[in-house]
């Protein structure tokens, strides 16, 4: 549902203020691009919106705004009406989640933390100790102690559950792709459970090693955030200084001792890719996951601050131009992009596969443009013979693989090599698509996180970063 403008914002729409007919653009391109049923009343209002959008010659710019303001309440409402059917369906039945106090699956699950990761660790158990080192590095002493708290806090939190507003609770609108979302942080913190986090829908260890990720969060000294999720190993990546602030590393220490999961990495391994000493593509692939993972997070903090009517144009900072002091409106774009992210999030994470090309002989290869923030399209280099393509997209229903020509691989920062793929990746997911954001416009938002994050963390993204920007070997 579209918000319908208040007074505040029709006048603001007269005035061409504050970049609200603009994202009142954004919102009713996407949801008409959205829209399956295309019937006669749909037809109408596509021809009602070109109108509205359309400025006749001769039309002064006040004339138009002020058309604008006059017609676009109506059109909201028809529109909303044309789309409360598919919001009806796609609103889940209301379900009936198992009581989360006394529950003997979360009392096993915390039972399996104590026993398989917690105890082991305290008792300095080689196999565990082994994990710790590899997730922790050489801050792996001063992780040791953070899983009892971290236990602590979950059984806390566990105790306090009344299944209304306190401790643990089962919260239907929690995105399907968040197991699990801590909130707060010491006596206060609470867990919402999505509904896929039941006994038959989830295995142990997943659950255990979600519980033990959002509980990392909540702690009172020294909570956790997510520079990088377990995906394409980004969270080995990190130096041993934010490994300690990073929860997907406390989650990988209980996957290795409870669960064990297939394709993950060795001591060895993450020796030599940690802390800017790998190759070259897995940091490109790791830089850019941890981005994404930001930007994603971010903008999920940023609708919670929007809907309470809390957030600040600072806050707004390095986003598309929005409009600041409009919570509905505000929200819903903000939702938008959140979505968008969520996209990119599984196409980089999931999906895509970096590949070096083979190293040709004598190719004619330069560096392709960068691009910035003033001028974000792609400039086309002229086409030479003999040139080689630094990247070469190949998309199958499973996969979007992208081979980095050795020279451009060789030559380039994984930084830079990481930027261009973002940009050209979302190019092509949002490409001829009519979605609330630009593929370019999410790119930036990503690309430029470590400036606009909470302030807390930008040092430590700028620093992190800016280890994988050097130039790596690769081989
Ligand atoms: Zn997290």
């Amino acid at each position: 549902m579209i918000p319908v403008p208040t007074p505040a914002l029709l006048k603001q729409i007269t005035a061409n203020e504050n970049n609200v007919y603009a994202s009142y653009r954004r919102l009713i391109d996407a949801a008409l691009a959205k829209q399956a049923t295309r019937g006669d009343s749909y037809q109408r209002l596509i021809v009602q919106w070109s109108k509205l959008n359309l400025i006749p010659p001769g039309e002064a710019k006040e004339g138009t705004a002020r058309r604008r303001a006059a017609e676009l309440p109506q059109f909201i409402t028809d529109l909303n009406q044309l789309l409360a059917p598919a919001a009806t369906q796609a609103q889940q039945p209301a379900e009936d989640f198992p009581p989360v106090a006394g529950s003997p699956w979360i009392i096993r699950l915390l039972k399996l933390v104590e026993e398989k990761v917690v105890r082991p660790i305290e008792t300095g158990s080689p196999r565990a100790m082994a994990s710790v080192r590899t997730c922790f590095g050489d801050e792996a002493a001063a992780a040791v102690p953070r899983f009892r708290e971290i236990l602590q806090q979950l059984q806390a939190i566990h105790a306090r559950s009344d299944g209304k507003s306190k401790g643990m609770l089962y919260n239907p609108a929690l995105p399907r792709s968040m197991g699990a979302l801590g909130r707060g942080s010491g006596a206060v913190a609470c867990i919402d459970l999505s509904s896929e986090f039941r006994p038959h829908l989830m295995s142990d260890v997943k659950a255990a090693s979600t519980l033990v990720h959002e509980g990392s969060h909540t702690l009172a000294v020294e909570p956790t955030v997510d520079f990088a999720y377990r995906d394409a190993h980004a969270h080995y990546l990190l130096p041993p200084k934010l490994a300690l602030l990073n929860a997907g590393n406390y989650e990988q220490v209980v996957i290795d001792l409870i669960g064990g999961m297939p394709g993950q990495l060795n001591a060895g391994e993450v020796e030599a890719l940690r802390d800017g000493a790998g190759d070259s593509l897995a940091q490109v692939h790791a830089l850019m996951c941890s981005r994404v993972v930001r930007a994603w997070v971010r903008v999920y903090d940023l609708i919670g601050l929007a809907a309470n009517g809390r957030i600040t144009a600072g806050e707004l900072r390095g986003l598309p131009p929005l409009p600041s002091d409009s919570g509905p409106l505000l929200t819903a774009v903000l939702r938008e992009l959140f979505a968008q992210l969520e996209t990119l999030m599984s196409a980089v994470n999931d999906y895509l596969v970096l590949r070096l090309g083979a190293q040709a002989g004598g190719g004619l290869n330069r560096a392709p443009e960068q691009r910035t923030k003033d001028d974000p399209g792609a400039h086309q280099r002229p086409a030479t013979l003999d040139d080689t393509q630094p990247l070469t997209f190949e998309s199958t229903p499973t996969a979007t693989t992208v081979t980095v020509s050795f020279d451009w691989a060789s030559k380039g920062a994984p930084d830079a090599i990481a930027r261009n793929i973002l940009f050209e990746l979302t190019d092509r997911i949002w490409q001829g698509k009519q979605a609330a954001f630009s593929g370019s416009e999410v790119a930036h938002v990503v690309q430029s996180i470590q400036l606009t994050d909470r302030p807390a963390l930008r040092m430590m993204l700028e620093d992190y970063y800016a280890r994988l920007s050097r130039k790596a070997k690769i081989d």
